[in-house]
């Protein structure tokens, strides 16, 4: 699902426990499903938003 605005997600490596969250979103038109990749290489994951 596309990123949307306010949305939070966070690091799947709970040692690492690293949360972004979307201050703007991708265009309504995006039909991507990717999770953003945290910066220690681990999935991110929704949690909010
Ligand atoms: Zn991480």
């Amino acid at each position: 699902m596309a990123f949307v605005e306010g949305e939070i997600y966070r690091c799947s490596d709970p040692t690492c426990g690293c949360e972004v969250t979307v201050t703007k979103g991708a265009p309504k038109s995006c039909s991507g499903t990717a999770n953003p990749t945290c910066c220690c290489g681990k999935e991110m994951t929704k949690i909010s938003g």
